[in-house]
């Protein structure tokens, strides 16, 4: 679908949610062509993600020339943090365990960084899915938040189910809502991808992860 289309979409969402709610897209490009990134960002998006170090890395290297935003939405392995923390991601959507904070908190105070974070949660409780338990999440953001000085825990994400079902879409949204609300300092609500942004949107999301809607 063209980008000008999806924008219109989320648009009609917002504004059934709250003229006052502001919304931001990620155009999620891990299938997609620095080309197809140029295309995009000549229609105005600026910001886009990936879930791979090293695609994030060649396509910074071939793209540096734009001001881009680069979100990193992948699992990180251990061994793959020095090499995101140097492409300097604007935010990591995918905190997703305690011990993945401390790893990063070792390699951000050794490189003196500070690193934007989502805590990942599993939202749709699926054992397949990554992400600290709805159960936990509270307990675990804080722990975060006031033990690894380096980390800047700034909201969460989460990733709904695949299904059509909007009954159970709902359900793990405004649930992932009702979380968020309790966070103190939590700003982002990074939900909704192609299938369900505008559930998501209507949950109170307000940061959009969209992929194959915009690029396929
Ligand atoms: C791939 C991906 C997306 C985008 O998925 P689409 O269904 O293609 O919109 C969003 N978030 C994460 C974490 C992803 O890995």
């Amino acid at each position: 679908m063209e980008l000008s289309n999806i924008l219109d979409l989320i648009e009609n969402a917002r504004l059934k949610y709250s003229a006052h709610h502001i919304v931001k897209l990620i155009a999620v490009s891990k299938y997609a062509s620095t080309e197809q990134i140029k295309f995009l960002y000549q229609s105005g998006q600026r910001a886009f993600g990936e879930n791979k170090v090293q695609d994030l890395r060649q396509k910074c290297e071939i793209l540096q020339n734009l001001p881009l935003e680069w979100h990193f939405l992948g699992h990180l392995q251990n061994n793959k943090i020095n090499a995101l923390l140097d492409l300097k991601p604007s935010l990591f959507h995918a905190l997703d365990s305690v011990i993945l904070a401390q790893d990063l908190q070792k390699k951000l105070s050794a490189k003196n960084q500070i690193l934007k974070c989502l805590l990942q949660v599993n939202i749709s409780n699926e054992s397949q899915k990554n992400g600290v338990s709805l159960e936990n999440a509270g307990e675990i953001y804080c722990q975060i938040a006031e033990s690894y000085p380096n980390i800047e825990l700034v909201g969460i994400m989460g990733i709904n189910q695949n299904t059509s079902d909007t009954a159970i879409l709902n359900r793990n949204f405004s649930a992932a809502k009702k979380l968020f609300d309790s966070l103190k300092n939590a700003k982002i609500l990074s939900l909704g991808m192609s299938n369900d942004f505008e559930l998501a949107i209507a949950n109170g999301a307000n940061l959009l992860r969209i992929g194959s809607k915009i690029f396929d």
